[in-house]
């Protein structure tokens, strides 16, 4: 089973939650999926800071990348290691470089910068979201696939539709968790009101993240991470 904890379960708003982020073991690797503000603090705080083999963003919002030149600049100055950052499509890898450049000048001098399908052992791919989470904005899904398993992590999509059209023009017989965002609120572009999860929900394990629990509806059938706590880190 590919090992999942969320660093955070909350959207860019839900300070106690923190932001959405996971810690991924995957083929012997760690791997961090996004660093919004939250995430480096949380990690100084269980000792992960420099337990990272890769990083890997969903997009640049700043609940999914507000704090990873900090965490780069650790890597570099306190646990004196060069940062791996994975990237999914060559425009994204220009777009990351482009951003941290602001805070680093030279990002290259910190961080190599690796297409995603360099990652050993391979078995990561990627679903280019972009457009569906904000107008123009590039967002990617990710696609975690062993001999057992397939884990998909949505990042902010908005709709569950290409993950559903993906999953039926790819049948397989191995288990199938996806981890959806979600918002228990209805005429949000940029977020997956539950109810529209639940055709998804029907056919494959699916929990829901990017929400604070408090505020869940009665009516809500989608397990929250954040009430699992083996899935927390
Ligand atoms: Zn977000």
């Amino acid at each position: 089973m590919i090992s999942i904890q969320f660093v955070g379960t909350g959207g860019a708003f839900d300070v106690a939650q923190g932001n959405s982020a996971a810690w991924i073991t995957f083929k012997g690797k760690n791997i961090l999926l996004d660093c919004g503000h939250s995430v480096y603090p949380r990690l100084r705080e269980k000792g992960l800071a420099d337990k990272m083999d890769y990083i890997l963003l969903t997009h640049l919002h700043d609940d999914h990348a507000g704090s990873l030149s900090t965490l780069i600049f650790h890597q570099t100055h306190v646990a004196q290691r060069r940062s791996s950052l994975l990237y999914p499509t060559a425009d994204f890898g220009d777009h990351l470089f482009a951003y941290l450049a602001f805070s680093q000048q030279q990002p290259d001098a910190h961080s190599d910068f690796i297409p995603l399908w360099q990652f050993p052992g391979r078995g990561i791919s990627y679903l280019e979201t972009t457009g569906m989470h904000v107008p123009g904005m590039m967002t990617f899904a990710y696609i975690f696939e062993d001999d057992d398993e397939i884990l998909i992590y949505s990042g902010d999509m908005g709709n569950p539709d290409l993950i559903l059209n993906y999953l039926d023009a790819n049948p397989s017989p191995k288990k199938i968790r996806i981890f959806h965002e979600l918002i228990f609120y209805p005429g949000i572009r940029a977020h997956c009101y539950y109810r529209a999860l639940e055709p998804l929900a029907e056919k494959y394990s699916v929990y829901g993240y990017h929400i604070n629990p408090e505020t869940e509806p009665k009516d809500n059938k989608i397990p929250l991470v954040a009430n699992f706590p083996e899935l927390l880190l």
